[in-house]
């Protein structure tokens, strides 16, 4: 990788002292390429609901004014637009959320098996709603890592909530803890397997990306935004996630993190 270095000489007090400043001039061009790329991309991904908005109001003025049928389709087409866009907003905030604030670690080390049986709690309605059984084989003994609490849920919930929406109706959602190592290090490992319609090997390296779906013929509602948080908040503990999947089989996310 070509490093432009950039070099400032600045006079520091009247004792003829200079301080140095090093600029890595790539990285700093390449911040800015992804700001103004996910702003372009947020900005579309806004533009394009809001624009199908704009149109049908416009219809509704006009032409269809006194059809009654296209009237309600269209409105239900506009509420369900309308929702999306919340969605995107509620996402880009949590992101924009975990990326403004220091990471604060919550005092003492937490016992992970804890954190994610009260998330499978707090999701059970959506679990039935989405006609999935989850299955959560907690450890007898707690497993501790060190992190934050509040960013640790966010994980577990993006995760199964994907579980659940790309999970299949009727089958279930296995969550599994072990300890595991990375190299010398101990860590804790939490999968979560769905079975549903999986991910194809090429879509895999790409869908933490921001924004980034799968097409698929059946595409649940969502913003591509759920495993760039989970990224992010994962790379501030200093954990990974991995993640195995055949098309057809279903899917296993592996969240990985230092144990103390
Ligand atoms: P989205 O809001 O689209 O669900 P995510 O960032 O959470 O955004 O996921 C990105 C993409 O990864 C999804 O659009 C989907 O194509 C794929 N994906 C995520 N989780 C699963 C899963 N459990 N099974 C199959 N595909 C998944």
């Amino acid at each position: 990788i070509e490093r432009a270095f950039r070099v400032c000489a600045m006079p520091v007090g009247s004792g003829g002292l200079f301080a140095i400043h090093f600029k890595d001039q790539s990285e700093t061009r390449r911040i800015d390429r992804m700001r103004a790329d996910f702003i372009a991309n947020a900005s579309h991904e806004l533009r394009t609901p809001l624009a199908s908005i704009a149109g049908f109001i416009e219809t509704l003025r006009g032409p269809a004014r006194n059809d009654e049928k296209a009237r309600d389709n269209f409105l239900q087409i506009m509420q369900a637009q309308t929702e999306r866009m919340a969605r995107l907003i509620d996402d880009l905030l949590s992101l924009s959320r975990i990326e403004m604030k220091p990471y604060m670690r919550s005092q003492g080390e937490i016992d992970i098996g804890e954190v994610v049986a009260g998330v499978v709690e707090s999701l059970g309605h959506l679990a039935r709603e989405s006609g999935v059984e989850i299955v959560f084989d907690r450890p007898a003994s707690p497993m501790l890592a060190p992190g934050s609490r509040d960013e640790l849920i966010q994980v577990f919930e993006n995760l199964l909530e994907n579980a659940c929406k790309y999970g299949q109706a009727g089958g279930r959602i296995d969550i599994t803890m072990a300890h595991s190592r990375a190299g010398p290090s101990p860590e804790v490992a939490v999968t979560v397997r769905d079975h549903g319609q999986g991910i194809a090997e090429e879509h895999i390296p790409r869908i933490t990306e921001r924004f980034y779906r799968v097409e698929t013929g059946r595409a649940p509602k969502g913003t591509g935004l759920g495993l760039a948080i989970v990224k992010h908040i994962l790379t501030r503990h200093e954990g990974r996630l991995t993640v195995k999947s055949k098309p057809g089989e279903g899917a296993a996310f592996t969240v990985h993190l230092p144990a103390g």
